[in-house]
């Protein structure tokens, strides 16, 4: 049996830190003893959020589109805390269009942020980890990667991506002491989901309760983690259901439209301008 991984003490790199879901991760992290760091296009938030978090948490600059920026991430925490054991790769964006009227801008933009980027951020980790003999990478994914919805079909296709390359990477690295995380968050309070509704099924979460269940799977090595726990059993229920069973059900359980409604809302407005920038200054 494997034993528990002692966390006090690691050095934890979070993507996408600055708020959300990576936020309250470092924040979890930091309070089990960890050095954190961590990144964000949003740079002044970034050193805020680290201040706040406290606990000596770093906040740094990173873009996980420019490999250049990934590599400084990883090298300027090894020489202020320590080379990184656990990384959670969690920078992503999540707008909300019909896909026939998407922009190539915002296609483009999903596949280098939510698919390359973890990419990017594994292999950098697993460069590091193997000579090292051991580390943690979490992969920051979604229900989404497990299922369809109309109006976020290239984001879908991107957590869908980022189930497969957790996966592969987790049976590839299985012996070399580098285990392997990832998670699938449903609705997570935060302003990616912002101007949508609430669903009763889709039981809306907090930061937090990401939060520990990361913390808990990296200790334990658990895969795959669904948050809350009752999507794994739709996701299986659905998998051994006939297809015309599973549409039927999601139209008349009013999942179909869900994301799709929101679409072009004012509500949604100021998450969508921000996740179409990279510029925090152009928000
Ligand atoms: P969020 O918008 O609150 O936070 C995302 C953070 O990533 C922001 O601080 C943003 O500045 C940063 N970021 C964006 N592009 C970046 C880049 N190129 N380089 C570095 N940082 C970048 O979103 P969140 O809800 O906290 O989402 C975090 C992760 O969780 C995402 O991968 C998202 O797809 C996933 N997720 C969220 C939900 C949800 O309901 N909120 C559900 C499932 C999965």
């Amino acid at each position: 049996m494997r034993t528990a991984v002692q966390l006090a003490g690691k050095v934890v790199a979070v993507t996408g830190g600055a708020r959300g879901i990576g936020r309250a991760i470092a924040t979890a992290f930091a309070a089990e003893g960890a050095s954190v760091a961590i990144g964000d296009i949003d740079k002044k938030l970034c050193e805020n959020t680290a201040a706040e978090i406290g606990n000596s948490t770093i906040g740094l600059p990173l873009d996980v589109t420019d490999h250049g920026s990934f590599e400084a991430f990883f090298d300027t925490i090894a020489a202020t805390l320590g080379p990184v054991d656990v990384i959670v790769n969690n920078a992503g964006i999540m707008p909300i269009t019909p896909f026939g009227d998407e922009s190539l801008e915002s296609i483009q933009r999903q596949l280098d942020i939510n698919v390359r980027g973890v990419m990017w951020g594994s292999q950098l980790a697993i460069k590091r980890m193997k000579p090292r003999g051991g580390g943690a990478i979490v992969n920051i994914a979604s229900a989404a990667g497990k299922a369809g919805f109309p109006g976020l079909a290239t984001y879908c296709a991107t957590k869908h991506a980022v189930v497969g390359l957790s996966e592969s990477l987790s049976l590839e690295y299985e012996t070399s002491g580098i285990s392997v995380v990832c998670v699938m968050p449903g609705m997570v309070n935060t302003e990616l989901i912002s101007g949508l509704d609430t669903h009763w099924l889709l039981k809306t979460v907090e930061p937090e309760d990401i939060a520990n269940a990361v913390v808990n799977a990296v200790r334990k090595g658990t895969f795959p983690v669904f948050v809350p726990k009752m999507f794994g059993g739709m996701y299986r229920t659905m998998s051994v259901l006939p297809r015309s069973t599973g549409k039927f059900l999601t139209r008349k359980l009013g999942i179909q439209d869900f994301m799709l409604n929101a679409h072009g809302s004012d509500a949604r407005k100021a998450y969508e301008d921000r996740a179409s920038h990279s510029e925090p200054s152009a928000e």
